[in-house]
């Protein structure tokens, strides 16, 4: 790092998981009910109710560990993580402690320079998640909402092994992507699905003991993580080279003034007095029960990506992009197989595809093209019928009109003219026209071509084929 200073970050990442009812009670967990529409008695921490252990969120968090080779834990303990908050009736927080269900996993991260870091997952455990105090629309009351109290969270506590802001994104987005191969979690950062709280701290550069950190909660999205982790960095460096000290405490991260503020204090463990949750039997795991999930794994990012690389001859950032979620990675290999053309795919998929996606804000579920639709596309690029430039028109007819691309090129009288007798004809009208740029030419004005080139294109509005035209423009400019 610049100046001296060398960053350190470790994230504990929230993934909601996908069950359709919630850890403990048999409430359904959809997002966007009417506020309180989703909760019952369990939910409500009523006394006398007991939770019941959902089986689903358990087969999710192994899947979760064994995806990232961790130990699944034969047998881990609910802890009962005691506060107080409005969105918490029962005034404790179900969760894991002292025995989580994943513990010591690794994912890889590619970086900009093409290297590969491993970063250390310390630990994956289950609790529930709390309620939401509301606060607009209410004049000077508050209210509470507790569809979300109970829902199954895995929270994912990382070592601390990022060195950079950008390394940390790196890794949440391997998560993001991990647990959306696995269908634990829908991932959407939005409605909270995935969010992440980033500890950070700075140290001199060569020295041995980490600094103090601050904790900044609830990033949603990937760019805040970004911005809320050097601007926090900044902080620190200023404030212990001011001759000042970084207390650990917890801070808000705020976008639209785009800094950090505190909190609270940190709390210590003991403050949350931990003990086992009587109301629950330990979680007992056995191997037989891993053994089938782990069988039943779907071919992971990694392992996709590398054979991407080996069957396509892709380049390993490329194979990295085709292969960020499942239903990209999907698209692109039914766009391959379709045109033949693994290489010209993965451009068409990165390029013009992913373009239209973002300027759209569409998923790749709901593009107007399909697969099936670019792959007849590309056949017509490397059958010769349109070339690769005027494909991009095709490409855009295709999405607003929602045609395939023989359609759009027969209706737009598109289709590349190869006979060499049009060409031919083309050529000479131009070289009739601009008798001065020929004679310029042929007195060995070499860089003429390109003006006459340009010309032939123009005259036949780009549909020559444009090896024909430099093929018989040479011809027929060198003489008679
Ligand atoms: P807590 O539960 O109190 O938040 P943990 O010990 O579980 O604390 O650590 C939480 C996260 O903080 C982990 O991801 C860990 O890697 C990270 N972390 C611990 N020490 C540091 C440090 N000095 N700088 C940056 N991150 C750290
Ligand atoms: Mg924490």
């Amino acid at each position: 790092m610049a100046n001296g200073w060398e960053t350190v970050i470790g994230l504990e990442i929230h993934a909601q998981l996908a069950t359709r009812s919630k850890i403990f009670s048999g409430s359904a967990t959809a997002y966007g009910a009417p506020p309180n529409a989703q909760a019952n008695l369990v939910d409500l921490g009523y006394p006398g109710t007991l939770p019941v252990l959902n089986r689903e969120a358990v087969l999710m968090a192994v899947r979760f560990g064994l995806a990232i080779g961790a130990t699944i834990a034969p047998r881990s303990v609910f802890a009962r993580k005691n506060y107080f908050y409005p969105d918490l009736p029962k005034g404790y927080q179900i969760s894991q402690y002292e025995l989580p269900v994943v513990a010591r996993g690794a994912v890889e991260i590619l970086l900009e320079d093409g290297s590969r870091k491993t970063v250390g997952v310390t630990r994956a455990h289950l609790e529930e998640d709390a309620g939401k105090s509301l606060h607009e629309g209410l004049g000077r009351m508050s209210g509470i909402d507790l569809n979300r109290a109970g829902t199954p969270l895995l929270e994912i506590v990382s070592e601390p092994d990022m060195r950079s802001a950008r390394e940390a994104v790196a890794y949440m987005k391997k998560i993001h992507t991990l647990v959306r191969y696995l269908e634990i979690c829908d991932g959407n950062m939005q409605e909270g699905s995935f969010r992440c709280d980033a500890n950070v701290s700075v140290r001199r550069a060569g020295a041995q003991e980490y600094g103090t950190r601050c904790e900044i909660k609830n990033l949603n999205s990937f760019r805040f993580v970004e911005r809320a982790i050097n601007h926090e960095v900044e902080r620190q460096v200023e404030l212990i080279e001011g001759g000042g000290k970084v207390v650990q405490e917890t801070r808000l991260y705020d976008p639209d003034r785009d800094e950090t503020r505190p909190m609270r204090s940190k709390e210590e463990a003991n403050d949350y007095r931990y003990f086992p949750d009587p109301d629950l039997l330990p979680l007992e795991i056995d191997a037989a029960f891993v053994a089938e999930l782990r069988a039943g794994l779907p071919e992971l990012p990694d392992a996709k990506a590398a054979r991407f690389a080996r069957e396509h001859g892709l380049s390993e950032y490329d194979a990295g992009v085709l292969t960020a979620s499942r239903e990209l990675a999907a698209y692109y290999e039914e766009v391959a197989a379709g045109a033949g053309e693994p290489k010209l795919a993965a451009n068409w998929v990165m390029g013009e595809l992913s373009g239209f996606l973002n300027r759209d804000g569409l998923e790749i579920g709901v593009a107007p093209v399909g697969a099936a639709a670019l792959a007849g596309l590309l056949k017509r690029i490397v059958d010769g019928t349109i070339s690769g430039k005027l494909a991009k028109d095709v490409f855009e007819a295709m999405w607003s009109e929602r045609k395939d691309a023989d359609a759009v090129i027969a209706e737009r009288g598109l289709r590349q003219i190869t006979d060499t007798g049009a060409i031919e004809q083309a050529i000479r009208d131009v070289m009739a026209a601009n008798p001065g740029q020929l004679a310029d030419y042929r007195a060995g004005k070499d860089k003429l071509f390109g003006f006459f080139v340009g010309q032939v294109m123009k005259a036949t509005a780009g549909k020559a084929n444009p090896a024909q035209v430099n093929e018989l423009l040479k011809k027929l400019l060198a003489g008679p």
